[in-house]
């Protein structure tokens, strides 16, 4: 469908500056609560796993604990597997799958690899239902040295030290009907450039790194997940999103080069998993399961191919 309009902030053609941010920012509301659904869960799996708060972030008047859960019996000679959720706030299956994951399957892992899973990186998107954090920055375009995104700098600075430790990184993500109602709007009037439609898949795929490609980790992780839901299809010129297939549910792109969060760790084996809530195909529970999924077939993938 094409889209006419402009997007409500701002002049066509020209990037924001501080005005419309603010005016962005005014019109943003808060339709949830981290402390109910993130920090109480997470108070209740202190008594299995070491809980820290990391940092914390200041935004909109309230104050956020950056929280990080820990295997309990970390080991300086096993490998380190990394979880993260909720990078982009309003991505919900991201946030809850990890802490699925942390009260279903993550004991199976005791003794096997040492866990870091970070449910919320962006707790100010998650109450806001936003894909950027309060100063209009996506996150996951912002993970670098000195980034302007402090949920950002704060993820960075507690994997700084693990740098060459970690195995494997599962990043949680969704892709949703909202990326292309509202977010790709707004991120062109930003920017102050054409918003050109474009197609939301139907369905999981993967994001895998261009430059050090794990075509087989990446499979592996997909068919356990169809086993839960839907995969996506390529689209008529063989694309996701604008990106090849370049197999069955996989896009690549360059992770580091691009800031994203799945550049962080340096990790051998790394994926971005992408869920598509909004399919008439599936369900709530389904997408959080379909997190599960890809943590625990990653994990064991990992584990098997040291
Ligand atoms: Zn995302």
């Amino acid at each position: 469908m094409q889209q006419t309009r402009f997007y409500p902030i701002g002049t066509p053609g020209q990037p924001w500056g501080d005005a419309e941010r603010a005016a962005w920012r005014t019109a943003q509301t808060r339709q949830r609560s981290h402390a109910d659904d993130v920090v109480a869960r997470v108070d209740a799996l202190r008594t299995r796993f070491d809980v820290a708060v990391y940092d914390q972030l200041d935004a909109g008047g309230r104050c956020y604990p950056l929280l990080a859960i820990r295997s309990r019996d970390w080991r300086p000679d096993l490998p380190v597997g990394v979880v993260t959720g909720g990078v982009h706030g309003y991505e919900t299956s991201g946030v809850v799958g990890a802490l699925e994951f942390l009260e279903q399957s993550a004991a199976d892992f005791a003794g096997r690899i040492n866990l870091l899973v970070v449910p919320c990186v962006s707790p100010w998107g998650y109450e806001h239902v936003q894909r950027w954090n309060i100063d209009a920055i996506d996150p996951n375009r912002s993970f670098r040295a000195g980034s302007p995104a402090r949920e950002s700098a704060a993820l960075v600075a507690l994997l700084a030290p693990l740098r060459g430790e970690v195995l494997v990184h599962v990043d949680l993500h969704e892709t949703t009907d909202t990326d292309e109602s509202e977010f790709r709007p707004a991120l062109a009037a930003r920017d102050g450039v054409a918003f050109e439609p474009g197609g939301i898949p139907d369905g999981f795929y993967l994001v895998d790194d261009s430059e050090r490609p794990q075509p087989g980790f990446q499979q592996t992780v997909i068919a356990a997940v169809e086993r839960v839901t839907h995969i996506a299809p390529a689209d008529a010129d063989g694309e996701m999103i604008g990106s090849p297939v370049v197999a069955h549910g996989v896009i690549e792109y360059p992770v580091v080069e691009l800031g994203l969060c799945a550049g962080i760790t340096g990790a051998r084996y790394v994926t971005t998993t992408e869920v598509y809530p909004d399919s008439p195909r599936t369900t709530p529970a389904e997408c959080n399961a379909a997190q599960v999924a890809s943590i625990v077939s990653a994990l064991e993938y990992a584990l098997a191919h040291r």
